[in-house]
Parts: C-alpha cells; structure tokens; sequence
C-alpha cells in the first residue's frame, strides 16, 4: 500500500487530485468507499473536530484502518481543521495519515509560530503523518449561507505562502483562492456555482513548491476543478454537497418506508445519495487518470 506523500507525488505527475470527503456517520463512510471501490480509485475521508467528537476519533480510525485492510484498498484518514495542538495530538496517537492544523484565524506571525510547533510535536509523535498548514480566509462551517462573506480581503499571495511553507515546514498548504467553505442558497439550487482563481492558484505553487488543498469545494465550478488541478491543487475537499445529498436521501428513505423502523432499510436510499454525489466528483478529479489508463 502506497503512503499518503506517495500518492500525493503520483497524483501531482498524472495530473490528478485525491477527493477528500466529510463523514460523520456509517452512512457517508459507506457512501465514499463505494463510490472509490466502484472507479477503483483512492479516497481521503476526513473528520473536523466536531465531526470526530461526534464519531469518535478513535473508533473511526479503526473503523477506516479495517476498510483498507480487509480489502487492501487505498482509503486514507485526515484530520480535518484541528484548532489545538491537544486535539492533533490525539489524532496523531490514534494513527491519522494527516491532520489540517489550522490557525488560520490568528495574525500570520502567530499562525506561523504555532504551526511550526504542532509540526515539530505531531511528527515526533507520528513522523509519516502530513500535516497541512492554512492561510488566508476560507469562511468557516460546511453549511447553507443566506449571504456570501466578504473573502476578498483574505486571499493568500503567493510570498506569504513561500514564508509560511518555509518557516513552519508543513507537508501541504490550504490557501484561500477564491474557495469558501458551505454554499450559498443559489449554489445548492445550482443557480450560482463559485469560482477559483486560476492564476493565483498557479503562482501560489510555484512560489511555495508544495501539495495544495483546495478547502470548500462543494459549489464548484466543473471546469473550474479542472483548472484549478493543472494548476497545481493536489486534493479537493467535499462536504456540504455530501450533507446536502444525505440529508435528502434520508428524507426519500423515510418517505418511501412511512413504517419502517429498521435503520437499515431506511439508510439505503441515504447511502445511494451520497455515493452518486462523490462518483461524480471523483470523475472529474480523477479525469486524467482515466485518460492515462486507457491510453
Ligand atoms: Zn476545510
């Protein structure tokens, strides 16, 4: 089984990104692995703080550990946007692959002195684990917005990010590039999509010479996707598009068994939502991976 950086690296040669998806229950879980199984391509899942609180940040390790070993397939476990270093500590002992450390909100001399720390301590602790370091502002909670925030002023210049890689030596950078997380009423009713900006994306990774994480995917334009990743994005993260579709799958699920009480004949409909939802985003991150394997 190839490690997180070495998929990283064979993603970044094929032009390719690794679809990270949100899971807080068995629902999403069986959701991602599915609709990864079904293109035979791999798969990151990932959990917030509130997100494994929830879970339970060690049981879920388990839980995806005997995924990848039952059927020796690439899953892999993120902890997403981990705010203290106690918290990233506790995912570390409990054998993440990586961990969002993001202090994204404190002044950047701070962010960068506290990074540079957790890096230190995470990876005394676990030395294969990534650790991705975020800067710039990307709004916070995967929900519905009634209005957009103004991001405009948080963009990430390719110097700060050259500065924050170089003085923290974080593994991935998260920068602000026109990403937001959540999605706006419109964009769930697929009148208004989000768009990237393309020649920052591009300058920030020739500045800083790192794994980008493009955060706050769901919304996205598809050739924006596109272009992000030959620019230089090497994973993309989807959550509130997966929370949109669960919720709805539930909703038909319930609707079509107004009797049941078994979870899991109510569930199936649920678990049908979420994996068409990631199939689709797995395609279209995974488009040139198909093109070199039937070529
Ligand atoms: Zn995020």
């Amino acid at each position: 089984m190839q490690s997180l950086r070495e998929l990283l690296q064979e993603a970044q040669k094929t032009g390719v990104a690794l679809g990270h998806f949100n899971i807080s229950d068995l629902v999403l879980v069986k959701a991602v692995f599915a609709a990864a199984r079904e293109q035979n391509v791999p798969a990151l899942v990932g959990l917030s703080e509130g997100e494994r609180e929830f879970v339970g940040t060690r049981q879920i390790a388990a839980f995806v550990k005997s995924l990848r070993e039952e059927f020796d397939f690439p899953i892999y476990l993120n902890a997403d946007h981990t705010h203290s270093l106690a918290k990233g500590i506790e995912a570390a002992k409990a054998g993440y692959d990586s961990i969002v450390f993001d202090l994204s909100a404190l002044p950047f001399e701070e962010n960068v002195r506290q990074t540079k720390q957790a890096v230190e301590a995470l990876k005394s602790i676990n030395p294969s684990m990534l650790v991705e370091g975020e800067i710039g502002d990307i709004g916070t909670g995967s929900e519905i917005h009634e209005s957009a925030p103004d991001l405009a002023k948080g963009l990430t210049s390719p110097q700060e990010a050259k500065q924050f890689v170089d003085s923290t030596g974080v593994d991935i950078l998260a920068p602000a590039v026109g990403n937001m997380h959540g999605m706006l009423k419109s964009m769930v009713e697929g009148e208004t999509k989000k768009h990237l900006d393309i020649p920052r994306i591009a300058a920030i990774k020739k500045a800083a010479n790192i794994f980008l994480t493009l955060h706050g995917g769901s919304g996205t334009e598809d050739e924006g996707f596109r272009k992000a990743i030959a620019a230089g994005i090497n994973i993309v993260h989807i959550n509130t598009e997966l929370r949109v579709a669960w919720r709805h799958g539930l909703e038909q699920g319930l609707a079509k068994h107004p009797d049941e009480v078994a979870p899991y004949k109510i569930l199936p409909p649920a678990i049908d939502a979420v994996k068409q939802a990631v199939a689709g985003r797995l395609r279209l991150f995974n488009g040139n991976r198909h093109a070199a394997q039937s070529a």
